[in-house]
């Protein structure tokens, strides 16, 4: 895959968490979101990735130097004036790129939004688990973790670096009774793999912590923002999962999880 050679490289991106403590590096913002989190969300989406998922519809988010700053207070004032709309599920979600490289700065966001009483989620590929990452699980309400594979060498394939992470921090999150929800994009011919989903199952099926898993069907609409970032996009024989295929996998994981969703 071709990078852009200004982009820094992964073991490069912890560099975002100590710059200016007091501004987040953002993608975009979406008010009144339903897809991220309980309820009616503003969704935050963060800069900087260091995964390369072949499917990835926003690879314009892993630039961790990319994006634009907002200011944690900038983004707590959005956050009080659309409360009224929160009603009482919803809150704040950050999403990305992936959130926990700008871990510290999130634990402040999400400090704040609970003095205000407000609801926060984090949606993370889980690619870090230290004591950072822990104190900011620890002050969100709910963890949206994507698992991109049960697999390793596949999900090597599909995202570029490993899933051992992933299961680490899935362990610390249920260490903690707080909940959890994972999140799994079904590519067919990549992650439909029936064995793998049933070890993904066996794997996670005693999580008291997983409220449900949602299943998040491949689509193409990210394509042209690989063209746009001359980049070549892998995926482009791969069509979206039939119904037959999506009622396949949502079968499997009903064998293992209280409730599955097609999102
Ligand atoms: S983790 Fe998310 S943002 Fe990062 S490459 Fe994968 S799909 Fe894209």
């Amino acid at each position: 895959m071709h990078i852009p050679d200004n982009w820094l490289l992964p073991q490069d991106a912890a560099l975002l968490d100590i710059e200016d403590p007091d501004q987040l590096r953002i993608h975009s913002i979406e008010s009144f979101g339903t897809h991220d989190g309980p309820g009616i969300r503003l969704v935050i989406f963060a800069q900087g990735c260091q995964f390369r998922c072949l499917y990835c519809a926003n690879p314009d988010t892993w630039d961790v130097k990319g994006g634009h700053y907002k200011s944690i207070n900038e983004l707590v004032e959005m956050a009080v004036h659309q409360k009224p709309y929160f009603g009482t599920k919803g809150g704040v979600t950050v999403s990305g790129g992936e959130p926990t490289l700008q871990r510290t700065k999130l634990l402040q966001l999400f400090k704040q939004l609970h003095y205000y009483g407000i609801n926060t989620a984090l949606d993370s590929n889980g690619r870090l688990l230290n004591d950072e990452v822990k104190a900011l699980l620890d002050e969100t309400d709910y963890l949206l973790l994507d698992v991109k594979h049960f697999n390793d060498e596949w999900h090597h394939k599909l995202t570029g670096l490993s899933n051992s992470s992933v299961f680490k921090v899935a362990e610390y999150r249920e260490s903690t009774g707080k909940p959890m929800w994972l999140r799994y994009v079904l590519v067919p011919g990549y992650s439909d793999q029936e064995e793998y989903l049933h070890q993904l199952g066996q794997h996670f099926a005693n999580y008291k912590s997983i409220e449900k898993i949602e299943i998040q069907p491949y689509h193409l609409l990210g394509v042209h923002k690989w063209e746009a970032l001359a980049m070549t996009y892998q995926l482009d024989n791969v069509q979206p999962p039939s119904k037959d295929c999506l009622a396949k996998v949502a079968n499997i994981f009903s064998q293992y999880f209280k409730t599955v969703k097609v999102n």
